[in-house]
């Protein structure tokens, strides 16, 4: 059985045209050019909906969308799935794989999405080897778009390391840091000797002063 079929995907199954173009509309709009990583974005973001049980608009940030990676990616999935930082629905943890996992925040339920590791290859394989980089490119570009779901895609049941409530914690919570006095909201701050520590004063910081 193919890691589709006991999730309700049709294997071969491509995105209905209609629906991708608006999508690659709205995240080439984001992007001012549309590019092959923002069609694998979408094309992510599609199936981890639907794997999901979910329809655009999400209600009540019942979805949440971890990715492994910035830039065009990102348009592309925030297009197909509504989800954004600003939200809070959306979380970038750059650790530079084109990847995303989706989360039923109530359920904790979760899967894994990435291009399938041979995904260039496979582009590159139909083409003549004297080809330009701008005509493979312009292949990746088209293929992405209609390529079967199972071909393209490869998707991993997982299960979140820490508490999804953790990651998104409770809005609106802030303390003042025991060290600097800044505030510090969304409970992200460390506790020490029973303090509430900014990360900064902590020594986490991701800058120096100078
Ligand atoms: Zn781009
Ligand atoms: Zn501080």
């Amino acid at each position: 059985m193919s890691k589709f079929e006991h999730m309700n995907i049709a294997p071969h199954e491509v995105p209905l045209e209609d629906e991708l173009k608006q999508l690659l509309e709205l995240s080439a709009e984001m992007h001012h050019h549309l590019c092959p990583r923002q069609v694998l974005g979408v094309r992510v973001g599609l199936l981890g909906m639907e794997l999901l049980g979910f329809k655009k608009p999400v209600r009540q940030k019942r979805l949440l969308v971890l990715v492994e990676t910035d830039g065009c990616f990102v348009s592309g999935v925030q297009a197909a799935t509504g989800c954004s930082v600003n939200r809070r629905t959306l979380r970038i943890n750059d650790i530079g794989r084109i990847a995303v996992t989706f989360v039923n925040v109530k359920t904790e339920e979760a899967v894994r999405i990435a291009p399938q590791i041979d995904v260039r290859q496979k582009v590159s394989d139909q083409m003549e080897d004297a080809e330009s980089r701008r005509a493979r490119y312009m292949a990746m570009l088209q293929k992405y778009q209609v390529m079967p779901v199972d071909q393209l895609l490869k998707v991993e049941r997982v299960k979140l390391s820490r508490p999804v409530s953790e990651i998104v914690s409770r809005p609106f919570v802030r303390v003042d840091c025991s060290v600097c006095g800044e505030e510090i909201i969304n409970e992200r701050e460390l506790t020490i000797d029973g303090k509430p520590v900014c990360q900064q004063c902590a020594g986490k910081g991701y800058y120096e002063l100078i």
